[in-house]
């Protein structure tokens, strides 16, 4: 099979699909997920009859819910929907719930939920009133299966539009939440917008507060910005696909952690397809790396998917799939006894995995 034919498998037809099972029981921690990227599609479907959105055609909401091939254009349609519906807290409480249920139904067991605090005083919400819907939902997901067991986390995004005392604010406010579960700050938004000394301030604050931070970095060529954010020296980057050859030796040297989004770079053209993705050099060269969905809803895809596309493009064995997750853990922001009882699950994965291994070898053993 040629390198275009197998990427066209991965890509087009569900090529991956005989990873899926497995993955799909595998204990794994998502630490890159946008809360308004993860909506379920029925939900958008129904939240824009109830709410009448006038700028979607039924042909749009039938595309951008569709479980079937989505565009690049499609996406950021499905962005700004979701954006649009998103003016009540009952219903931000809503996707917060769902979301986590979404993830703990493909056994999730750490989710560390990343999302922008607005003031929208339009819709009567605040950037306190839209955390404390976002906490209502996490607490209702809590109370009843499947997601009663999963240990959830929020990050607090400061959007690159932000100015310095926008960023602040939200540092300040991610700072009054850690006793509710905040455990870091993350940088996102456009990143053709913003220079990257107006938020380092509230970045440092984050830092000295005890906030970790994670930086989605190097999505386009801005090799000056992506320099400076390794002398920050993050403790988890995103993303990281335009490096020239210092940076990579840079990043490579520094150990930082990096999410990696296949789906999502492919669909926006970060990167030419899944096999070319720079996963497989990071990983070859032994560079710690955690695979996750970015957006779930908007790209059309799952923490189990991605594990089976990785599994599908790079030729991983279970065996790898199975140290992946376990490595993952330790780049969670949550404290040493959470990530303990984290490390145990793929401990106990790992151990059943195994003896059903020896199991089908005895099977097939000549008696
Ligand atoms: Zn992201």
């Amino acid at each position: 099979m040629s390198k275009q034919q197998l990427q066209q498998a991965v890509q087009e037809q569900p090529g991956y699909s005989t990873w899926l099972p497995f993955c799909q029981l595998l204990p794994k921690v998502e630490l890159h997920a946008h809360l308004n990227g993860c909506v379920r599609a029925s939900t958008i479907r129904e939240l824009v009859h109830s709410q009448q959105l006038s700028s979607l055609s039924e042909a749009d909401i039938e595309r951008i819910t569709s479980t079937g091939h989505r565009s690049l254009a499609d996406c950021f349609v499905l962005f700004d929907a979701v954006h649009q519906l998103t003016t009540k807290h009952d219903t931000i409480t809503r996707i917060t719930r769902e979301v986590i249920e979404d993830f703990a139904a493909e056994q999730t067991t750490y989710l560390e939920l990343r999302t922008t605090p607005k003031d929208r005083p339009e819709h009567g919400i605040s950037k306190r009133s839209y955390m404390a819907a976002v906490l209502a939902g996490i607490q209702q997901a809590r109370q009843a299966q499947p997601a009663a067991g999963m240990l959830v986390k929020l990050l607090l995004s400061i959007d690159r539009r932000n100015d310095a005392a926008a960023a602040m604010d939200t540092v300040a406010l991610a700072i009054k939440l850690m006793p509710a579960g905040v455990v870091g700050v993350d940088l996102s938004g456009n990143p053709s917008v913003g220079s990257w000394a107006t938020w380092l301030p509230a970045l440092q604050h984050a830092r000295q507060a005890g906030l970790k931070v994670t930086l989605h970095a190097a999505e386009v060529a801005n090799y000056e910005e992506t320099h400076a954010m390794l002398d920050f020296a993050p403790e988890r980057l995103c993303h990281m696909c335009v490096l020239d050859e210092a940076l990579q030796q840079r990043l490579w040297a520094s150990n930082i952690p990096v999410e990696l989004c296949l789906t999502s770079n492919v669909k926006t053209n970060s990167v030419p397809g899944y096999v070319d993705h720079h996963f497989k050099q990071f990983y070859a060269a032994g560079h710690p790396v955690v695979l996750c969905t970015d957006d779930s809803g908007v790209f059309g895809t799952t923490l189990s998917q991605e594990y089976a596309i990785a599994a599908a493009s790079f030729g991983l064995e279970q065996q790898q799939l199975i140290e992946l997750a376990a490595r993952a853990v330790e780049y969670c922001f949550c404290s040493e006894q959470e990530k303990q009882k984290l490390r145990q699950q793929v401990l106990d994965f790992r151990e059943a995995w195994q003896q059903q291994q020896q199991q089908q070898q005895q099977n097939v053993a000549p008696t």
